[in-house]
């Protein structure tokens, strides 16, 4: 679906230790309702742009978020949010989104970082954030959103993965899709990464044991869907590779920040971006991983792939 990614503003209600974002990009004006509306109208007359996808910092907090919404509501394209879910928790903000928006035409993707409280609010550096957002999502469930979870893949706590997936299928049905995805080494993460930057040879088994926890559950029936995001197949045994998602190859159509222009056909910062990757047989379909790998990690460790 062609897509108009749109961060409104930099300021956000947590201060995540693996933040993309550097410390100093919540002082960057957010946008304002007329340049989001601008961006989303010439996006859809220009581009044909058929999904606005609403990311930050945290967008809920903008002060024109419902008017941003009602603006996009009838414009008549589809709505996803990326999200920390904390202002769900509160049932009048849930009713008020929801009468603006009918929450099953909604993507909603929260970030979501440990089945252990004290772990999800360590990383957050938001106390009671977990109880918070658990909330906030069960909130939106309420409405029929279309949910998924996002776990980035951390150092501290990467070895909890099975742990997490047992926890998180018991919380939420099979509508609620899990996606795993590793972090972007770049600005308060890079500052913080020997808390958070984790070596794939080091995560990858976990993951892989935590992928047979939903390999287990679908022998009995259950049919969710999993993605793993921005990871390298060749580190990855084969058996798991139905789990992976490519979708980071394909170009964002519009893309709109604070302090720059509306701009076209934007390529993703991940991808198979690797010296390996340039003769590998699989590198149409591999995610491979964030360009800031290069800058942390050796990528020698990435083989390319030939059939014989
Ligand atoms: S070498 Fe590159 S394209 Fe090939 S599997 Fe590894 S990361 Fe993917």
């Amino acid at each position: 679906m062609k897509t108009l990614y749109c961060a409104i503003g930099y300021i956000c209600n947590e201060r995540c230790r693996f933040c993309p974002c550097s410390e100093g990009s919540a002082n960057v004006p957010s946008l304002s309702y007329d340049d989001i509306c601008s961006a989303i109208s010439k996006s859809i007359k220009e581009k044909g742009v058929e999904n606005i996808l609403l990311s930050g910092g945290e967008p809920t907090i903008h002060p024109d978020f419902f008017r941003i919404l009602k603006y996009i509501r009838n414009c008549n394209v589809n709505v996803s949010l990326l999200t920390n879910a904390l202002r769900f928790a509160d049932e009048e903000f849930a009713d008020k989104m929801f009468s603006i928006i009918d929450g099953s035409k909604l993507d909603v993707t929260v970030a979501f970082h440990s089945h252990i409280p004290e772990k999800h609010d360590f990383l957050t550096q938001h106390n009671g954030s977990f109880e918070r957002s658990m909330n906030g999502i069960n909130n939106m469930l309420k409405y029929g959103v279309k949910l998924s979870i996002k776990n980035n893949i951390v150092n501290y706590t990467y070895k909890d993965l099975p742990e997490y997936v047992k926890w998180a299928t018991s919380q939420f049905d099979d509508h609620v899709t899990l996606l795993f995805c590793n972090i972007d080494i770049n600005g308060t993460a890079s500052s913080n990464k020997n808390n958070v930057a984790v070596d794939f040879r080091d995560s990858i088994p976990y993951l892989q044991k935590a992928l047979d926890v939903i390999i287990d559950q679908r022998k009995l029936g259950h049919k969710r869907t999993v993605k793993v995001l921005t990871t390298p197949m060749c580190l990855v045994d084969p058996y798991y590779w139905g789990f992976i998602e490519n979708s980071t190859q394909e170009n964002v159509t519009a893309y709109k920040v604070p302090n720059s222009d509306l701009l076209w056909d934007i390529s993703s910062d991940s991808g198979p971006l690797f010296k390996s990757c340039q003769d590998c047989e699989l590198n149409k379909y591999c995610p491979g991983t964030w360009n800031s790998f290069k800058n942390n990690f050796d990528e020698s460790i990435l083989k390319s792939i030939h059939s014989e």
